[in-house]
């Protein structure tokens, strides 16, 4: 994420936390900042190192206090279910992830070319198909390459 971007993304976000009424704690405006600065998908663990860093005083619990804040005010989704290392998301566009089977790394992709339609008859009698979301897994191409 380039930091002029980041800058006006951190901006937009204080903002909408202002709105909700949220107070806006150093710590949780670097935890705000950290999640919004990472490329990848990181999990509470990796945004606590990340933020003790500048803020040193702050503590796992408030990192995932606030993280889950984010996530129940909508500003960012989390990857699979809550358990066991549950990660984090700062793009909530619609989109699909790559997962390395060996190191974790998850990347965003989009794809126009999903027949959501003939998915939906194969979970008929299942409910409403709202959304479509694929976590697409293998090696990437860092970990292929040191496998030789
Ligand atoms: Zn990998
Ligand atoms: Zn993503």
């Amino acid at each position: 994420v380039e930091r002029e971007e980041l800058e006006r993304r951190v901006e937009a976000l204080k903002a909408t936390l202002q709105r909700a009424g949220v107070r806006l704690t150093p710590q949780r405006v670097a935890v705000l900042r950290e999640v919004l600065a990472s490329e990848g998908h990181p999990d509470a663990e990796s945004v606590f190192r990340a933020v003790k860093k500048h803020v040193p005083e702050v503590s796992l619990d408030t990192v995932y206090r606030t993280l889950w804040m984010l996530t129940d005010l909508g500003l960012i989704t989390t990857l699979g279910s809550r358990q066991p290392r549950v990660q984090f998301d700062a793009n909530t566009r619609p989109h699909h992830h790559y997962v390395c089977l060996r190191c974790g790394v998850a990347r965003d992709f989009e794809t126009g070319e999903l027949d959501v339609a003939r998915l939906a008859e194969g979970l008929a009698g299942f409910g409403s198909v709202e959304t479509l979301h694929l976590e697409v897994r293998g090696l990437c191409a860092s970990c292929a390459g040191q496998a030789g």
